[in-house]
């Protein structure tokens, strides 16, 4: 009898889900539109049939032992989705209460970020590491801390949002309603929206100019560096240096091992790395220089959502400090 557990991402526009065994081998996956659903019911619906689906195709004997959900907004103490921004359902869903109702198996419901950094620890590169901040770079930045080999979740259940930290107070508009938030510079809209600001200030060539805002993206960009485009190049340096600045901020108030970066920017390698952790390191209190590693996620691959939120079940069964506080 193999254990098995649920790993769902709910974004914006799809949700993904897999079956993952406890080695971390992804034994199905699939995925549904997040935006078709005008009710959160009928959506839940869908995904449940989804599921059981899913489940029927499993040729072994097995035990489902619990889902894992990463969403924007997703309240770890509560089990629910709270006004995520990115979703068409307002208000607060109770998904881990219909979970438990539907399939009777706990559901352990974080953000995105928090299940990576839990992703990180149970299959990726930071196996062993008790101190450790995982920055995922998507459409904006999220974060999930581990201190003392405990995810980091806060009284209200949404700590470690570093992405919404501010860079510069009479900076870019974000979505949160506040200006100048590290995610409107960091994030893969943010760089974007640092090659429009960078095309608008010089004059020199690039293969850039012309291409519009909606089509840009942060593939092209990291391409266009690697051909030497010294605005794509431009732009690379000045995201690290803010990154790097805000990094050197946050060790400070946790002291870790290591940051990873995972995520669309974080594939541009040297690109990204280089500026980050050089303006890190300038900027780190002296006790924390060349103490601190910054390293790409081990989870860099399609199923890591997946893989990350699943993680979020292990995390549970097996941490009995965590027993008492969810569902
Ligand atoms: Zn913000």
């Amino acid at each position: 009898m193999k254990e098995l557990t649920i790993g769902l991402d709910i974004g914006g526009t799809n949700t993904k889900y897999g079956i993952v065994d406890r080695d971390g081998n992804v034994v199905y996956q699939g995925s549904i539109s997040t935006t078709q659903y005008e009710e959160f019911k009928d959506y839940f619906d869908g995904l449940a049939t989804a599921l059981r689906d899913a489940m029927a195709t499993i040729p072994f004997e097995n035990k489902m032992m619990g889902v894992g959900v990463g969403a924007a907004n997703g309240n770890y103490y509560k089990g629910t989705i709270e006004r995520a921004t990115n979703l068409k359902w307002k208000g607060i869903i109770p998904l881990a209460d219909m979970f438990k109702e539907e399939f009777n198996i706990p559901a352990i419901v974080t953000n995105d970020a928090n299940a990576a950094a839990v992703g990180e620890m149970i299959y990726g590169s930071a196996k062993g590491m008790q101190d450790f901040v995982v920055i995922t770079l998507g459409t904006g930045l999220g974060s999930g801390f581990v201190s003392n080999g405990q995810l980091l979740n806060g009284k209200h259940g949404i700590a470690g949002e570093v992405g919404h930290t501010t860079v510069n107070y009479a900076g870019r508009y974000c979505n949160c309603g506040k200006r100048g938030c590290l995610e409107t510079y960091v994030s893969a809209t943010g760089i974007r929206r640092t090659v429009y600001k960078l095309l608008a200030d010089h004059l020199e060539p690039s293969e850039l100019r012309g291409i519009s805002f909606d089509n840009l993206t942060t593939k092209m960009i990291t391409e266009c560096a690697v051909r030497g485009d010294i605005v794509a190049l431009a732009a690379f340096e000045y995201t690290g240096r803010i990154l790097g600045m805000k990094l050197a901020e946050t060790v400070v108030h946790t002291d870790p091992d290591a940051i990873f970066l995972f995520g669309g920017l974080s594939l541009a390698g040297d690109l990204i790395f280089k500026p980050t952790i050089k303006h890190m390191e300038a900027n780190l209190m002296p006790l924390f220089r060349g103490k601190i590693k910054v390293l790409p996620s081990g989870l860099q691959n399609q199923a890591a959502p997946i893989l990350g939120s699943s993680s979020l079940v292990w995390n549970y069964l097996y941490n009995k400090q965590f027993k008492e506080t969810l569902i």
